[in-house]
């Protein structure tokens, strides 16, 4: 996997593919495809939020932990009573690279200090699955962290890799509405006032907080830092590459548990975005995810309170909508004549539908429109 000049992690081939690869690359590719196996499902499947075994809010019961996360650090709560509790050898995840705090890297964690490190949210691309060949083939029983695309490809090598059965104790993902480009962490950090990128020492998108501040702490001491509401809303989400905005699984509806914002919501049910102790949305998908839940809340990691898939629907409104647009999005692909990606039992003809014919036809003619002025420019 390579950084672009766009700013995109992309793979490249290193030598020629032989054909059982490329057709292995094929099947399990999440860019190219992305297949539900009904049988798989352990609970009944809900049309926009996929398969859900049970809907709870959590924090880690760790004060310092729920602060530093990006949420409440939900997530990293689970990771560490699977160390803890002797049930994983290590985690593959996701932290600011060694060399470069505005950069990402896989990171591997063993103890509770490294998940500490690696919980927040980098809005930057990553590719935690890059060596997935040697970590199958290594000794030891890991859990994986992922966007829903790199646990929907594990999800699906898993049905043709039984190494992935034996060595994956459970896929974590957390909900994603895209991921921006490098340039979107350039664009953020010269909005911030950074002037040279070179001098940051740590670099953090958000987290400290709930939802805390991207912050650029600078080599000499001084500091940089930007409200959430405007790093997201207004800067990092106009670097989204295409691919995400047709994503049809940005709930990580493959993964075993599933960690988002548990915003709180105004009278009209808009989320908000002021400081607060951190909430995660915990949503199980598998039993195994559910009882894996349902262990580290018995042994103290995790705090729950209820939550109500009607409420989960006002915290996160654009989940509740994007998958909606993807089927008039995927027609405006098809119009243009450019390869479609190929999605299977994830009702997104439901979601058009309570989407309705108008929004629907917005969305696909502004896709048509990007599309044909992305072609006009070469
Ligand atoms: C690109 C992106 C888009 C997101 N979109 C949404 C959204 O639409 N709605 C929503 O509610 N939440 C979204 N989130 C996730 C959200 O910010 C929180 O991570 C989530 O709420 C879980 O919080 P937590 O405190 O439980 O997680 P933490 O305990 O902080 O753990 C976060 C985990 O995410 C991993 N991680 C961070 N960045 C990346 C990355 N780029 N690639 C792979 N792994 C990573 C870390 O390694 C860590 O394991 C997004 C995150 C990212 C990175």
């Amino acid at each position: 996997m390579r950084d672009t000049a766009e700013g995109f992690r992309r793979p490249f081939a290193t030598c020629p593919v032989p054909a059982q690869q490329s057709r292995l690359i094929d099947a399990v590719c999440p860019g190219a495809n992305i297949r539900h196996a009904p049988e798989e499902f352990d609970a009944e499947y809900h049309p926009t939020w996929g398969p859900v075994v049970e809907a709870r809010l959590g924090w880690s019961s760790d004060a310092g932990l729920r602060r530093n996360a990006s949420s409440g650090g939900g997530l990293s709560a689970i990771l560490n009573f699977l160390i803890a509790n002797g049930e994983i050898d290590y985690v593959i995840q996701t932290a600011a690279a060694p060399d470069s705090p505005i950069r990402n890297a896989l990171t591997i964690s063993q103890v509770a200090d490294d998940v500490f490190r690696a919980a927040g949210s980098r809005y930057a691309p990553s590719s935690p699955l890059e060596d997935i060949g040697q970590r199958l083939d290594a000794p030891g029983r890991f859990a994986f962290v992922g966007k829903p695309c790199d646990v929907a490809g594990l999800r699906q090598l898993a049905r043709r890799d039984p190494r992935v059965g034996q060595k994956v104790v459970c896929m974590i993902a957390f909900m994603c509405a895209g991921v921006p480009s490098y340039r979107g962490t350039s664009a953020l950090l010269a909005e911030m006032g950074v002037e040279d990128e070179s001098a940051i020492a740590a670099f953090r998108y958000r987290g400290d907080g709930w939802p805390g501040f991207a912050t650029a702490e600078m080599s000499d001491g001084r500091r940089f830092r930007m409200d959430y509401d405007t790093s997201w809303g207004t800067i990092l989400n106009r670097h989204l590459q295409f691919r995400c905005k047709i994503c049809p699984d940005g709930t990580g509806e493959f993964a075993d548990i599933v960690c988002a914002d548990g915003w709180y919501c105004d009278d009209a049910g808009n989320p908000l975005f002021d400081e607060q102790d951190g909430r995660s949305i915990v949503l199980t998908r598998t039993g195994k995810g559910e009882a894996l839940v349902q262990r580290a809340i018995a042994a103290g990691d995790i705090i729950t309170a209820p939550l109500t898939l009607d409420e989960m629907t006002k915290m996160q409104p654009f989940q509740a909508k994007r998958k909606g647009l993807v089927l008039p999005r995927l027609a405006a692909v098809a119009v243009t004549f450019r390869r479609l990606p190929r999605f299977e039992n994830l009702e997104l003809a439901v979601n058009a539908r309570k989407l309705g014919i108008r929004q629907g036809l917005r969305s696909m003619l502004g896709t048509l429109r990007r599309l044909l002025i992305q072609r006009g420019a070469g």
